[in-house]
């Protein structure tokens, strides 16, 4: 950086301008190789995942297909210890719109829990079932303070259920989703999370949690198009009182009401073969301890300590004089696919790099080497 050479050498240097045209980073990747992934979504797939997709695709009522889609619901309860999971055809948006519409048959107001992007649209989405819902804001990027929710619940013991998001996306900050679960299992309330940034990339535990949201484009490492709902209380379909496409009972009961993906389900049971065992999540946590170790070690802002941190998300303030877009540009050059384009990231001059799916540690090495040259 032109700054810190000025500062080096203690002589008087022409400002540098930076050359965001990047060629000197296209000797990083094979020309012609597949951009490497570090979004959110969609992720690396891998070759078993690709191919299960590939298959022709069979009709949402052959035999075979509801096998398989018992099969992957059974899979997913597992690996998040919940009672029930239903798989819609949708983004994660749709899980957590039909968690609104769940809220909306239950009497009683909310508490919503908001530290981010991924907090405030669960407030539109309480809004868009006229859901009554107080709401407990911390700056983005702050952890929530230690017994605030059982203090809320306290001072307004008329609140009968509490939403909030497991990994807030727009930090990569990981809540204390068990110290909430405690307050409402104190209190007969009712909790409610987002999890789609969490499943996947760590160890989830929804024994306690009423309702939950999950998608297989992120943390699972399949295809972007399936949208996961994780319930405590069997759902019976309510006809009169929800929209069928958003009535988790309709999906709930035969988990086939409508059209299905049997490409979807076939890809999403192919990535879930990666969750037999804790390892991917260890494997996660060190490379993500390595990235960072290399940020940091090249002089960038990394937002959040490790300690709130989800291992799959790591966000950069970059200094004033850099502009995030324009890094972001430069990288998808050459072939590094960051997320910044979100417009709550361009309006803080943040990127972010993600590790969620299957990442290999070289992978990783060159993001660093790329952005060694770059900032
Ligand atoms: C990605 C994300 C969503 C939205 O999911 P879509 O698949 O884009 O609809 C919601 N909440 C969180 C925490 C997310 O990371």
């Amino acid at each position: 950086m032109a700054q810190k050479d000025r500062a080096n050498t203690g002589t008087a240097v022409e400002p540098v301008k930076t050359d965001w045209s990047s060629g000197h980073l296209g000797t990083l990747r094979a020309a012609g190789a597949a951009p490497l992934s570090f979004l959110p979504g969609p992720v690396a797939i891998g070759s078993s995942v690709r191919a299960a997709f590939h298959a022709p695709p069979r009709s949402h009522r052959a035999p075979e297909f509801l096998l398989e889609l018992a099969a992957a619901r059974e899979t997913l309860q597992q690996l998040v210890k919940a009672r029930h999971c239903a798989v819609l055809l949708g983004s994660g948006t749709l899980a957590n719109d039909v968690i609104a519409g769940q809220l909306s048959l239950r009497c009683g107001p909310g508490l919503i829990l908001s530290n981010g992007e991924f907090g405030e649209r669960l407030l539109r989405h309480a809004a868009g079932f006229n859901l009554t819902a107080q709401v407990l804001r911390c700056p983005w990027g702050d952890p929530f303070p230690a017994r605030c929710v059982e203090e809320a619940l306290d001072r307004s013991p008329g609140i009968r259920w509490v939403w909030g998001v497991s990994c807030e996306t727009s930090t990569g900050m990981l809540n204390d989703t068990a110290s909430w679960r405690d307050a409402c299992r104190e209190r007969g309330v009712t909790l409610c999370l987002d999890c789609i940034s969490a499943i996947g990339c760590l160890p989830v535990d929804l024994s306690g949690v009423e309702l939950a949201s999950g998608v297989s484009g992120k943390g699972l490492g399949a295809y972007p198009g399936l949208s996961l709902v994780f319930h405590t209380r069997p759902a019976m379909p309510q006809p009169d009182r929800l929209p069928a496409y958003l009535d988790l009972g309709s999906w709930a009961v035969g988990g086939v009401p409508f059209t299905h993906s049997s490409n979807l389900v076939g890809a999403l049971s192919a990535a879930l073969a990666r969750f037999g065992s804790d390892q991917p999540f260890g494997r996660l946590r060190g490379q993500a301890a390595r990235l960072r170790r290399g940020l940091r070690t090249m002089g960038l802002r990394v937002l959040l300590p490790d300690e709130v941190s989800s291992p799959a998300v790591t966000t950069l303030v970059l200094p004033a004089d850099v502009s995030s877009v324009e890094v972001g540009d430069a990288l998808a050059r050459a072939g590094f696919l960051i997320s910044y384009r979100s417009e709550y990231l361009v309006s803080r001059n943040w990127i972010q790099v993600c590790l969620m799916s299957e990442i290999s540690t070289a992978a990783i090495d060159s993001l660093l080497a790329a952005l060694v040259r770059l900032v």
